[in-house]
């Protein structure tokens, strides 16, 4: 089977959306209404590669190496192979882990606002460091 690679670009920002098809003509009477591109405008379409395919999998597969290897507006790719499903795990993975830092980071900055009288000296300390204070500082002294 003869299968297309193709470009959608939006005439007013520069977009650009990736799909693959079978039969360029449909495509384009098909129109965009259901694509994330949809919101273009006078979207250009060009063809950017023509290939033989046995598999339809080979077409979605070379479509996947469009969106992955270009800035584009794809949010999916094409097919999920186990390449991509880790990749998508992984940035996941990242995006999870900056959200927890940033947790961590906003749990800090609450502790640092909080004060507290040191039930022993009665000294106003943070309250992070308050725990340091009772070990180092004021139970030492107290017990000589
Ligand atoms: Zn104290």
């Amino acid at each position: 089977m003869k299968g297309f690679i193709y470009s959608l670009t939006c005439s007013k920002t520069g977009l650009i959306y990736y799909g693959s098809t079978t039969d360029t003509e449909k495509r384009i009477n098909k129109g965009w209404p259901k694509c994330s591109c949809k919101n273009f405008i006078s979207p250009k379409f060009e063809i950017l590669e023509e290939l033989e395919f046995q598999n339809k999998k080979e077409l979605l597969l070379k479509e996947n190496d469009y969106i992955k290897n270009n800035i584009c507006i794809n949010r999916n790719v094409a097919v999920r192979t186990k390449e991509t499903i880790a990749d998508y795990n992984k940035k996941y993975v990242e995006k999870n882990r900056d959200r927890m830092r940033e947790n961590t980071r906003k749990y800090e900055d609450k502790l640092k606002k909080i004060f507290v009288n040191c039930p022993n000296c009665n000294k106003e300390l943070k309250k992070r460091s308050l725990r340091l204070h009772l070990l180092n500082h004021c139970h030492h002294q107290s017990r000589r």
